[in-house]
């Protein structure tokens, strides 16, 4: 919805999917929480509504935008020019790279993306790391919806890598401490808050919101003095 269809409904509804830790993942209450969500809770408080998060798999998150069943797209989504054709996105929020996980302490440990040849790696539907990946030929790929998914498969054996962003990989590795990074792949990308195209005024809004974020408290003096 506008800006203005938002406030009369006295709620944002914003679509994430949370399999995405730290910034979007279901903590052990069952609720979404997360840097992501965070953010959201920021532009609802500044837009004076309540906030409401729609769970769904990554790749429906566009489509979702589209038919107004969403009004933003909180999701570590990177900017990318394809996406960029269909959707407006806010000013960058975050840096990130892809990386690769695999099991702790076996021998397959690959440095590059091409080491990856002839083995089985899963990723999550429609990211970029499904990009990277599909970019190389005879890679064995499994496509899923959820990152938890894709990990019980790595701890099974059923594959030999996840291919994921770094920062969420180094949740999971965290977590499940026999899984590690074997490498980061710089592919130099940046998250974008999604909104839909011509929705002008709720873009704006968002940039603004997370500008100011990016100030520090003696940024805010200096703005209020001077
Ligand atoms: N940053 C990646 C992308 O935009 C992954 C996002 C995600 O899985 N939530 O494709």
């Amino acid at each position: 919805g506008t800006l203005s269809e938002i406030k009369e409904r006295g709620k944002l509804i914003i679509g994430t999917e949370p399999t995405f830790p730290p910034f979007e993942y279901v903590d052990k209450d069952n609720n979404i929480v997360g840097f992501d969500i965070d953010i959201a809770k920021k532009i609802a408080e500044e837009l004076g509504v309540e906030l409401e998060i729609v769970n769904l798999p990554f790749d429906s998150l566009i489509p979702a935008i589209m038919s107004d069943k969403i009004d933003l797209i909180i999701a570590g989504m990177t900017i990318t020019k394809e996406r960029a054709k269909v959707i407006d996105f806010s000013i960058p929020y975050f840096n990130a790279n892809q990386s690769i996980v695999v099991r702790k302490g076996e021998s397959f440990s690959p440095k590059s993306l091409n080491e990856l040849v002839g083995k089985r790696v899963a990723v999550q539907l429609g990211t970029t790391g499904d990009l990277v990946v599909s970019d190389i030929k005879r890679i064995k790929i499994t496509r899923f919806q959820k990152f938890t998914d894709a990990f019980l498969e790595l701890q099974n054996k059923r594959v030999d890598a996840v291919v994921l962003d770094e920062a969420v990989a180094r949740a999971y590795v965290k977590k499940f401490p026999k899984f590690e990074v074997s490498t980061v792949i710089d592919t130099g990308e940046k998250y974008g808050i999604g909104v839909k195209k011509e929705n002008t005024e709720l873009l704006e809004f968002v940039n603004k919101v997370i500008s100011n974020l990016f100030k520090s408290p003696y940024d805010v003096l200096v703005e209020k003095w001077f």
